[in-house]
């Protein structure tokens, strides 16, 4: 089976930038081959070989398939909010061809035998490449560590006690030393859950007229900073999740002045909204940490500039309507967001904030990186793609999700650009009705 990609703008940051044909060969990524020059004298054609099918991609973006590296599935325990074949068929449609699980499943993903459910399973219903990220404590009770050695070797590929924060510094000193013993990251979730209180929202003006308590900024970036001072003491790489205000991108970023292990990412809701989009007490708006002001936002979109915040993730984050149509105060955390994290992203892109390499670095390089897989375009590996149309204007419509969930703030925006084709492990994972 050969199936020819052919002339789109091919872009693997840091070693590929051209208009070029791919050849994909019994799922093998065969052949990469620049079709700018030449093209009209030569009539060159992009392989000897004969294609079963081709893929007109001219005008369009091509890039190593998209990973996504904060993912919440919900199985095992959680079913109804989303499935491991449900998640994986979302990531697909939103351009994604690995995601990363955060452990907070029922059971915890704290022992083996949930490691390697999720990746068994994840093999049986997906072409999606699944990877576990495993607690870091026992439960998630910031109590006990896990087994690392076990974890690591059933395929975890990073440790997060992520929804919760770890308080015990003495224990997140021990869980990076551990991790370090091990060579995997340690990814925080970072929140002074005594200093949050009974918070819902961010805090300020728009809280207290609302009636709602507020999450100070504090919150956060009291943690990112004592895990960077942790990170430095035990010379362990830590990545800070979700990063949402200006102090923690500012922390962030002297950090990385001084040499610190650390990275980072945000979720595209911290770069697109703020605040006010909690307006009628619009549960759909309402996670953790909360929708911040304008200026953490500017400051979000300066660090992504500037190379603070290293990648993009959603935190997607199903719920179904049982835990989201209550009192906002009662109502739970999290939007998802793998079918609209990229076309969100890509405004930063129409807005001239990035360009669309310093994006796929977001969404593709640097997340490789920073979990330790393989990264790009390579010949003679199983082709993960995505094509993405950077021009297709089209209107957010939960209604044509593949997520089983539905909540999230963005129906009815317009947006310029989307995945058009996803291939993960040589399968074909999503087309969309606009490229057949
Ligand atoms: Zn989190």
């Amino acid at each position: 089976m050969r199936l020819l990609i052919k002339g789109g703008r091919v872009i693997d940051p840091g070693s590929f930038d051209d208009i070029a044909d791919i050849l994909v060969e019994d799922g093998k990524i065969a052949e990469i081959r620049k079709s700018s020059k030449n093209k009209s004298k030569k009539e060159k054609k992009p392989s000897q070989k004969k294609v079963d099918k081709t893929i007109d991609a001219s005008g369009k973006i091509v890039t190593p398939g998209l990973i996504d590296m904060h993912v919440h599935l919900r199985e095992p325990g959680h079913e109804y909010k989303e499935t491991i074949e449900t998640g994986c068929a979302a990531a697909a449609h939103g351009g994604f061809t690995t995601i990363c699980a955060m452990p907070n499943t029922n059971p915890v993903n704290d022992n083996r035998q949930i490691t390697e459910y999720i990746i068994q399973k994840a093999q049986e219903v997906s072409a999606v490449r699944v990877y576990p990220v495993a607690a870091i404590s026992k439960g998630l009770k910031g109590e006990n560590l896990c087994e690392y050695g076990d974890l690591k070797d059933a395929g975890a590929i990073a440790f997060s006690d992520d929804g919760r924060p770890v308080m015990d510094s003495q224990l997140m000193r021990r869980a990076m030393e551990y991790a370090k013993g091990f060579g995997l990251p340690t990814i925080s979730h970072c929140e002074d859950m005594d200093l949050a209180g009974k918070g819902v929202m961010n805090e300020g003006a728009f809280a207290t007229k609302m009636g709602l308590r507020g999450i100070p900024n504090a919150v956060e970036s009291i943690m990112v900073m004592r895990d960077i001072a942790l990170s430095e003491l035990t010379d362990s790489p830590v990545h800070i999740a979700h990063v949402s205000t200006f102090e923690s991108v500012c922390a962030i970023r002297e950090a990385k002045k001084r040499g610190a292990r650390v990275t980072s990412e945000t979720a595209p809701h911290y770069f697109t909204l703020t605040e006010e989009a909690v307006g009628e007490y619009n549960t759909n708006a309402k996670m953790n940490p909360p929708l911040r002001t304008d200026r953490d936002r500017n400051e979000i979109r300066n660090g992504l500039v500037d190379g603070t915040i290293d990648a993009i993730a959603s935190d997607h984050a199903p719920h179904s309507s049982i835990e989201k149509e209550v009192e906002f105060d009662l109502a739970a955390n999290g939007i998802i967001g793998l079918e609209t994290s990229l076309s969100l992203s890509l405004q930063l892109v129409v807005e001239g904030v990035l360009t669309i390499s310093d994006l796929v670095e977001k969404m593709h390089t640097h997340p490789a990186a920073i979990i330790g897989i393989q990264n790009g375009l390579k010949i003679g590996s199983l082709a993960d793609i995505t094509i993405i149309d950077t021009e297709i204007m089209h209107e957010i419509n939960s209604d044509n999700f593949l997520s089983i969930s539905r909540n999230m703030p963005f129906n009815g925006m317009q947006l310029k650009g989307k995945a058009v084709f996803t291939m993960a492990q040589g399968k074909v994972a999503y087309t969309d009705d606009s490229l057949i």
